[in-house]
């Protein structure tokens, strides 16, 4: 397999001294070669080099280390499996309390065993206690480590101690030269490379343990810095290779294929969307691949200005791709692209992983051969075995949905010069990030925004309503029903289980049948098949079900004018952007639409917020910008669902000078020092395919 798949390679490379099961395990953690270990940087840490007397630690709050001999130990069978062990010293005891105790540990806390055990005693029933401490057998006077205590990110079965031996090795064996000029650092006072790393890694006790946790220290800093320089250099390199690379160019004619398919649209585009139209066809009309994001709100008629693009290069001679995440977006796409485009004998072919084959190789030869001009589907389109005529334009809608690996195999394939000619590339997405992020973040494409919505849209009211008031609710969406209109019922969002979010979605499911009797309730979920699937939401477009049932597979893109009802169990669990997604699936029409967040109380104090956020605002812009204030250090939802790259250190809202920095230190460099280009990019994007890597 070629190093540009961008996939990890399913044998992971040797790691001397590891075992293979290990290796594995390093490997779900992007940690392929001994000298990745060093910027697998510590989440936190824990200060253990002082010892305190029992008697004194039971009065430290937080973490704290003691040492005492095992007086007593008990295994209880019931209800689950308990180790309890009292260990003292000259000045007291306390408990150490263990569930599933393993028999390793049972066999080794026994009675005169000295325990040296860190973490946190609370007041317990039978006394003081620790539960579930770090510990440890030693001998009387073992020296203290010397060192804060690193704690990594990690993965079931691999221990902290094995990440702390490698990170050690990797310390001591890699290179830890600077990649960058001492003038640079000099000019953004930024602090050398090796002494950071070396400082996160093994911090000396006394460090400030406040800026390390919230990253606010100048070794972090300097670690942030090089982590978005090297994405703003690779994403530089793409945007000056871009310039080299030759696309057909699509002349925009008379344009009469694109006033055809308005006029079968049936509405006049607003002045947003004729703005960013004229902009992506000027893109189309260059010999230069246009690489540009569309962004829009949700509703705010993205379709039609893919549908105007398609036009163009249908009309110049040449095939279009257009592509979702969903079968269930690919299918609503589909049936719009083949309505308006019908009436001017443009062939629309539909591609999916869920056709038979017979189908599926009828559609593949269309596109072959070229007879269908228009390919609409999943994933499935840039499959093996699909191969396009000519190719000229790929449009990808809710591009942030689409997987990393899916994205990059995605833009090699289009990319992929055919007669040294590659096609333009249209992305799309509903997912509004700050501008300043979108500057950053995209600098490799370009950008344009819709920032309207078409007129005739009544703006959706919000309701916040305790889970207690569900009986109102339920009348609610049956007077609603009952008056012609469709509703929608989010089911809670569960994150830790696949089966349990299903089993959800078919309980809620079926009380609200049992609930609403004489109204016909649909249900659709992630785990349906795609037919099933497209036939419950055929069903619930058509009207024949006047409410349904859905987990967040929703989210995105669905389009029913008639909706004006969403209800949103457990509003409470989901993000902001995703709260401001789901809404913009009502309020399509020209009737006054609702959107009632039933959350249950009592509410933390993030939630709360969100919660006002999304009353308060309609703003996509400025919920995306609150949601990333509001989320916690670490959480990586928002980014996920913005599609921005993922950073792993570094956050483009708190560091939001370093990001400026980065930017023009990026410039500075790929002007001037090619060399440490290369180098800062091997060490911090050695998988990067080559086309990031410029
Ligand atoms: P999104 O940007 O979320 O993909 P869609 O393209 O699905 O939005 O458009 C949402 C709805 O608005 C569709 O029903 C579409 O037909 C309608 N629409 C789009 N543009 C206009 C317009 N200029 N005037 C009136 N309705 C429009
Ligand atoms: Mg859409």
């Amino acid at each position: 397999m070629s190093r540009n798949e961008g996939v990890a390679p399913a044998v992971p490379a040797a790691f001397p001294g590891v075992s293979e099961g290990v290796a594995r395990r390093l490997a779900l953690l992007g940690l392929r070669r001994p000298c990745d270990l060093l910027l697998h940087l510590p989440l936190r840490y824990e200060d253990e080099t002082r010892l305190r007397p029992i008697a004194q630690a039971q009065r430290t709050p937080g973490s704290v280390v003691v040492e005492g001999v095992v007086s007593r130990a008990e295994v209880r069978p019931r209800p689950r499996r308990m180790l309890t062990c009292t260990i003292e010293d000259d000045s007291g005891a306390i408990q150490l309390r263990f569930v599933n105790v393993h028999p390793a540990q049972q066999r080794s806390l026994v009675p005169g065993a000295r325990v040296r055990a860190s973490g946190e005693i609370r007041p317990g029933l039978l006394g003081a206690e620790m539960i579930h401490p770090r510990w440890r057998l030693v001998a009387p006077g073992t020296p203290l480590p010397d060192r804060l205590t690193p704690v990594y990110p990690t993965t079931a079965g691999l221990a902290q101690a094995v990440l702390q031996r490698l990170a050690t090795r990797a310390l001591e064996g890699c290179d830890l030269s600077d990649t960058l000029p001492p003038a640079l650092l000099a000019r953004w006072g930024l602090q050398a490379f090796e002494p950071s790393l070396r400082l996160l890694h093994a911090p000396p006790p006394g460090a400030p343990l406040q800026a390390l946790a919230d990253r606010s220290h100048p070794a972090w800093r300097r670690i942030a810095f090089d982590e978005l320089l090297a994405q703003q250099l690779a994403m530089r390199a793409h945007r000056r290779a871009r310039s080299a690379r030759r696309a057909f160019a699509l002349p925009t004619g008379r344009g009469s294929l694109a006033a055809q398919v308005l006029a079968a649209a049936g509405f006049m585009l607003t002045e947003a969307q004729a703005r960013v139209s004229a902009q992506i066809a000027r893109d189309l009309e260059r010999t230069e691949p246009m690489q540009r994001l569309l962004q829009g709100d949700v509703g705010s008629g993205k379709t039609i200005v893919a549908a105007l693009a398609a036009a163009q290069a249908v009309e110049a001679g040449y095939q279009v791709a257009v592509m979702a995440p969903t079968e269930l977006l690919a299918e609503q796409t589909h049936r719009k692209f083949a309505g308006w485009f019908a009436g001017a004998g443009v062939e629309v072919a539909w591609l999916a992983g869920s056709l038979p084959r017979r189908q599926r190789e009828a559609a593949t030869a269309r596109i072959a051969s070229g007879g269908a001009a228009i390919a609409v589907g999943t994933h499935a389109l840039f499959q093996q075995g699909v191969a396009f005529a000519r190719l000229a334009l790929a449009i990808v809608d809710e591009q942030h949905r689409f997987g990393v690996n899916q994205r990059l195999a995605l833009r090699e394939k289009v990319t992929a010069a055919s007669a040294g000619q590659e096609a333009h590339l249209l992305m799309m997405s509903a997912t509004p990030i700050p501008r300043t992020l979108a500057m950053a973040c995209y600098a490799d494409l370009d950008v344009s925004v819709i920032d309207a919505l078409p007129p005739g849209r009544t703006p959706v009211a919000t309701r916040l309503v305790s889970a207690a008031r569900r009986e109102e609710v339920i009348v609610r969406v049956r007077d609603a029903c009952r008056q012609g209109a469709q509703a929608y019922w989010v089911c809670p969002l569960i994150e830790e289980s696949e089966a349990l979010q299903l089993q959800t979605a078919v309980d809620t499911h079926a009380a609200l049948v049992a609930e609403l009797p004489g109204l016909a309730v649909g249900l659709v979920h992630g785990r349906q098949k795609p037919a099933e699937k497209a036939a419950a939401m055929g069903a619930f477009q058509r009207g024949e079900t006047q409410l349904l049932v859905a987990t967040t597979v929703i989210e995105v893109g669905v389009d029913v004018p008639n909706a004006s009802l969403m209800v949103i169990e457990h509003a409470e669990r989901m993000g902001l952007a995703q709260l401001h997604q789901l809404r913009g699936r009502v309020g399509r029409g020209a009737a006054q639409s609702s959107c009632i967040l039933m959350y249950q109380p009592p509410l933390g104090p993030i939630a709360r917020e969100r919660l006002r956020v999304v009353y308060e605002s309609r703003d996509g812009f400025e919920i995306a910008q609150r949601d990333l204030e509001l989320r916690g250090p670490g959480e990586l939802t928002g980014a996920r669902q913005s599609g921005l790259p993922l950073l792993r250190f570094a956050d483009p809202v708190r560091d939001a000078s370093l990001l400026e920095a980065a930017a023009g230190a990026a410039d500075t460099l790929l002007d001037h020092a090619p060399a440490a280009v290369e180098r800062h990019l091997a060490r911090w994007l050695p998988d990067a395919p080559a086309w990031l890597r410029g």
